[in-house]
């Protein structure tokens, strides 16, 4: 049973309708597709987010699209990724609570050292301009917030999915903001993973950024995945899809790398939400 959990739509920063991304998860064969479009988020903190009159009418289109494809072959879940800053934004807000979701995901992209709140997976300009502007040059200020914020996350709880782990590397390719090597970078990514061995979240193996940045790989890194399975965190595959066709072909040779991702850090299975419970499916089935 192949599942994605991680789609957004033109209710935030997807290019298409939720429709569109259903009859293309149908036609590439998944049986479950979670519709997570960016909640809306407080002062106006980032333009990809769903802004908060259209929150409404989201619930009840994903709702109905669920019954439609009912007897098509495809469960469609509602879910929300919901942005998690400290003391402005959580799962566990008024806003969310009582929304009925099937699911949440909890992404940390948002990081304030000091000057305000800064997307980590904007763009490699902005930030270095933040580490220029907010941290007088040294980039391990911004992967330490990214890491503490991350860990606080794991701590308040609410969350079903935890999103991309390690979003803080994305446009760190070749080590050129900051070091991954450096043995304290490694040990803030090993703490939070340390912290899910004990909480109830699923991690998902996202491979967005191979579709939509051309990454080589996707998050987690695999040290970060290998202490995840010696903990026994499980995870999901997500495909992150902002377009149809991120889930169809085109998708595929980042999905098969997400997968070898996960044989090579041990797991031989991957977690499957479907009619409102979790069980496992087999990778080569995922
Ligand atoms: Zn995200
Ligand atoms: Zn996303």
């Amino acid at each position: 049973m192949r599942a994605n959990y991680h789609s957004h739509c033109d209710y935030c920063d997807g290019s298409s309708s939720a429709r569109a991304m259903a009859e293309a998860a149908c036609a590439a064969g998944f049986g479950v597709l979670g519709i997570s479009s960016h909640a809306p988020l407080g002062r106006g903190l980032y333009e990809g987010n769903m802004k908060l009159p259209r929150l409404g009418g989201y619930l009840a289109e994903i709702r109905s699209l669920a019954r439609e494809w009912e007897g098509r072959g495809l469960e469609i879940l509602l879910g929300l990724e919901i942005d998690w800053l400290r003391e402005a934004q959580s799962p566990r807000d008024a806003l969310f609570a009582g929304l009925g979701l099937d699911y949440s995901i909890g992404s940390v992209h948002l990081v304030d050292l000091g000057s305000g709140p800064f997307a980590v997976d904007e763009s490699a300009e902005s930030f270095r301009a933040r580490v220029e502007a907010d941290a007088g040059g040294d980039a391990r200020r911004v992967w330490k917030a990214y890491y503490e914020e991350l860990c606080a996350l794991i701590e308040a709880g609410g969350f079903d999915i935890l999103g991309h782990l390690d979003l803080v590397t994305k446009y760190n390719r070749g080590g050129e903001l900051f070091d991954e090597s450096d043995p304290a970078y490694r040990e803030a990514a090993l703490g939070a993973a340390a912290l899910l061995g004990g909480a109830d979240i699923v991690i998902e193996i996202n491979y967005g950024a191979m579709l939509r940045s051309g990454a080589a790989a996707p998050y987690p890194a695999p040290f970060i995945l290998r202490a995840l399975r010696e903990r026994g965190v499980r995870v999901v595959l997500s495909a992150d899809a902002h377009a149809p066709e991120q889930l169809g072909p085109a998708g595929s040779g980042a999905r098969e790398a997400a997968r070898e991702a996960a044989r090579a850090a041990g797991y031989r299975s991957v977690a499957l939400l479907s009619k409102g419970s979790w069980t496992e499916v087999g990778i080569d089935e995922a």
